[in-house]
């Protein structure tokens, strides 16, 4: 897939999220180096502890050295918290802006990635994903950073206290950091194959409770349990075998520093029996060791948040590079107040390629027109609907708007003027004025009210105790079909397009309903360049033009007294319907 230009791929995330805060990645260097700095003057101390201050029997100069120490360790800690501090706040805040980020991204992709993409799954890649990224920001770098930082001083302190010692305690750790490597290259795979498996139980989860009727209706519950723990067990096998690799890792580092304790111990003895090293040396050497190795054996935890951070940055990444569907670069024609014409001109489009569903659609809808698509399930009502929306694009052909290629058209300046109404509209979690203003917050009081009344709105909610403000349900499952319908186009009044799109705006309704919504249908394409797909054909009696679609191509065009009179495809759909 070809990269983004725009302000979104992963680089330019780094670019403008973190880049401006250089500052705080700055001063977190200098409190790690000062943190672990002041914390290698133990050692020292200790060797001049018992070099210097035991042999002179000098109080004074323990009381100095015990003031030097208590500064280091004070510094160590105050440093330490102060890094911790601005590093967590920095992660949050870095993944705060991340997400916006991913989020924004992921909502301008064009229609047909979500005809594919799980919901859960988008959802796990936002929230769970970027998180790993907060694991790497937060501590797993400035660990990193402080762990090589220690391990390169306390070695070039190690030779200069023995030079024999410290090749003897090289070889174990050489070879633990073999070990390491190898087995974090083996990890890394589990490791992304992890997200994938988490991204899809989340995603059938969501899918699980999102369809929670349709699962207790069909009795399912069983089965989804059944689906999820099979997910969840794959969950489980996966850390399983990532864990196998950790543990072996720490096991062998136990078991290398063992060895290179009894070697030290030996050949420490040793040299200060041939008076080669001080007490005070082999002291500071054995603590110095500690220092050296410790960063090193908490590889396998970094090691493992660093493969994790990378695993997710990289899912992160992929969904980043997707383009999006308002490319500036390609539309770059930003339409005026439009008129309202819409032209098909030898339209084809496929979903996949090989398989056209639309086979070549010319038509013309002038400016507040009504054009209705009429044909069996199935035929392509929905997929032209889409191609007027710009949902979909055509792969042969011109679709035009007041004779702007639609292509590339900037996508706000036109859909700032299209209004939807789909057969089971989408309502979001909140009040019943939120949902109506939705497509223009801040639209007036008087609007609104208008809005309410020409859709009817108001013939029921004047019967809830809280009116407008009362909430509904999420997707509003507490109003029912026709009171769902009725929001929808005070939506659509309210937000006033030139162009409206009703698809099966009609159907399933009960017959009081239907009245109610068929006069404020009316009243909605008034004015407006209007679609209209509906399986009731009496809704369509008084459009401007009507098309017969069948396997994505116009059979039959006209009013419907001429169809009627032609008795072709049309007559039949409307016989048949009135038959029933
Ligand atoms: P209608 O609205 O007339 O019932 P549609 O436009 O929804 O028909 O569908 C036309 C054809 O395109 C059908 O064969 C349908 O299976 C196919 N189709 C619709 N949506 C998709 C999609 N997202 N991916 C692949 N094929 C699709
Ligand atoms: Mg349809």
């Amino acid at each position: 897939m070809k990269k983004t230009t725009g302000n979104v791929s992963l680089k330019n995330v780094f670019k403008t999220i973190i880049w401006p805060r250089r500052k705080y990645v700055f001063i977190g260097l200098v409190l790690i180096i000062i943190s672990r700095l002041s914390g290698l003057v133990l050692p020292y101390a200790s060797k001049y502890l018992v070099d210097e201050v035991i042999p002179s029997n000098d109080f004074d100069l323990l009381k100095w050295l015990l003031l030097a120490v208590g500064v280091a360790v004070t510094l160590q800690a105050v440093t330490s918290y102060a890094l911790t501090q601005i590093l967590s706040v920095e992660a949050q805040n870095l993944i705060a802006k991340l997400r916006s980020q991913v989020q924004a991204h992921i909502i301008r992709l064009p229609i047909r990635f979500f005809d594919n993409a799980k919901t859960g799954e988008l959802v796990s890649r936002v929230m769970t994903d970027v998180e790993g990224v907060r694991n790497l920001v937060g501590t797993g770098l400035a660990q990193m950073v402080g762990g090589v930082l220690t391990s390169i001083i306390s070695l070039v302190l190690l030779i200069y206290i023995s030079p024999t010692m410290t090749l003897y305690v090289l070889v174990p750790v050489a070879i633990f950091g073999f070990i390491s490597l190898k087995a974090f290259s083996r990890i890394r795979p589990i490791f992304r194959e992890r997200g994938k498996i988490n991204a899809e139980v989340t995603g059938r989860l969501t899918e699980t409770l999102g369809g929670i009727r349709v699962i207790k209706g069909f009795n399912a519950e069983k089965q989804e349990t059944r689906i999820f723990e099979a997910g969840v067990h794959r969950l489980f096998l996966n850390v399983k075998s990532s864990l196998t690799a950790t543990s072996f890792v720490t096991s062998a580092a136990t078991f290398l520093l063992g060895l290179a304790s009894a070697g030290i111990m030996g050949i420490g003895g040793y040299m200060i029996m041939e008076e080669q090293l001080t007490f005070g040396d082999f002291l500071a050497f054995t603590l110095l060791l500690g220092f050296m190795i410790a960063p090193i054996l908490q590889m396998s935890n970094i090691g493992s948040q660093l493969t994790e951070a990378f695993a997710g940055l990289d899912r992160t990444e992929e969904l980043m590079n997707l383009p999006v569907e308002a490319d500036p670069a390609k539309r770059n024609i930003r339409l005026p107040e439009i008129e309202g014409s819409v032209v098909f001109q030898n339209v084809h489009f496929g979903y996949e390629a090989g398989n056209e569903v639309i086979k070549g659609i010319d038509f013309e809808a002038r400016p507040g027109s009504v054009t209705a698509l009429v044909g069996s399930s199935g035929s392509g009502k929905t997929t032209i609907s889409g191609m007027v929306a710009s949902f979909l694009n055509p792969t042969a052909g011109l679709v035009t708007i007041d004779g702007q290629d639609l292509s590339q058209v900037d996508l706000n300046s036109y859909r700032s003027q299209l209004g939807v109404v789909l057969q089971d509209d989408f309502l979001f979690e909140g009040t019943i004025r939120e949902n109506i203003l939705f497509p223009r917050p801040d639209a007036s009081e008087a609007a609104l009210q208008e809005a309410v009344e020409s859709a009817y709105v108001n013939q029921f909610t004047d019967q809830f105790e809280k009116g407008l403000e009362t909430v509904i349900g999420e997707r509003g499952i507490k109003l029912s079909g026709g009171q769902r319908q009725r929001l929808a186009i005070a939506r659509a009044i309210l937000a006033d397009p030139r162009i409206l799109i009703l698809d099966e705006a009609t159907s399933n309704l009960d017959a009081e309903s239907e009245n109610y919504i068929q006069t404020s249908l009316k009243r909605l394409m008034r004015g407006r360049t209007t679609f209209v797909i509906a399986h009731r054909l009496s809704t369509i009696r008084q459009a401007d033009q009507i098309l017969v679609i069948e396997k994505g191509k116009i059979v039959e065009r006209g009013r419907h007294e001429e169809l009627i009179a032609s008795e072709g495809r049309y007559y039949d759909l409307y016989t048949f319907q009135a038959r029933i």
